[in-house]
């Protein structure tokens, strides 16, 4: 492992455009993934398929759905009161050393800010926002007193910049994903010379397409950089297996990104490392 993390070191020293994209670095914060060894999917394959009904029944009557789900426990736990841990504060200061440009998460908990990370893209949006159907505006859900729009008949919430409906921002499952994200991490993942994957399954699309638009993009172009796909996760993945990561450090994020971070601080004190 520390042979990869000096490789990997290294790519990011070199880099210009470097991003990162992830999920799984939240369960060391307590927060279960859904696909990983003990995900609540592979414990209870049933809660898969909820899932996906979820949306569906959102957009057929949103009043219902409201009236639902409005203080019903995530099941993700108590997201509230969730802390970052040494992964998330290690890629803040991967950003802070101006090294890391970009960071394209899956995770709807808001950790990554918590941390001090400010360049987010959450590419399955924010459990703690809304957002409007009609306009994609977003709102703190804050700024909502749901529990009183259900006492008053009220919900769904609605926007109050064009009286759309809003939703949950936290992208549902069968839902697409809002157009401004996806052009965004789609203009990340072309520009990137060095791509950082942090506990991604790599079978959640169209996320899943990003490294592969990060490595395709360049196909037959002429003159232009190569990208490094780097992946950090506990378990070989789909992209391990395709070829389409460069290399694997095998590892969990609250391990490896701390490490990996002090290898690039030692690096700039002194540069020199060795060539692969
Ligand atoms: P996923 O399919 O990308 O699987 C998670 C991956 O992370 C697995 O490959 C697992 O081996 C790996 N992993 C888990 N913990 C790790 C660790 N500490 N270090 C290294 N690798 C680790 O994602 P998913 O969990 O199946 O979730 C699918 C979607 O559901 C996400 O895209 C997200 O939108 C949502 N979700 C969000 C959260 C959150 O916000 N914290 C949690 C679960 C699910």
């Amino acid at each position: 492992m520390q042979e990869s993390i000096e490789r990997a070191a290294r790519d990011l020293l070199n880099s210009r455009h470097a991003i990162l994209s992830g999920a799984g670095i939240s369960t060391e914060s307590g927060i279960p993934d859904f696909r990983g060894p003990s995900g609540i999917w592979t414990r209870d394959p049933a809660a898969e398929s909820r899932a996906y009904r979820s949306y569906e029944r959102f957009t057929t009557d949103p009043k219902r759905w409201w009236e639902e789900n409005l203080g019903r426990p995530s099941s993700l736990g108590d997201l509230a009161n969730a802390m970052p841990n040494a992964g998330h504060y290690a890629l803040a200061e991967l950003e802070e050393l101006g090294i890391l440009k970009c960071l394209i998460t899956q995770n709807v908990d808001g950790l990554h800010e918590k941390a001090g990370s400010w360049n987010v893209v959450e590419y399955h949006g924010s459990l703690f926002k809304l957002r409007c159907m009609a306009c994609t505006a977003r709102f703190g859900a804050h700024e909502f007193d749901l529990e009183e729009l259900g006492r008053s008949g009220k919900l769904p919430p609605r926007c109050p910049h064009c009286g759309g409906v809003l939703q949950t921002d936290g992208v549902s499952f069968g839902e697409p994903i809002p157009l401004d994200v996806a052009g965004r991490s789609m203009a990340e993942a072309r520009r990137c010379d060095v791509m950082l994957i942090c506990g991604t399954s790599a079978v959640v699309y169209p996320f899943a397409d990003l490294p592969r638009v990060a490595r395709g993009r360049r196909a037959g172009g002429a003159g232009v950089l190569s990208v490094t796909i780097v992946e950090i996760n506990a378990e070989p993945t789909r992209l391990t297996h395709e070829g389409l990561a460069d290399y694997l450090i095998q590892g969990k994020t609250g391990e490896v990104l701390p490490q990996l971070v002090e290898r690039v601080k030692q690096g700039r004190r002194a540069p020199g490392l060795p060539d692969r």
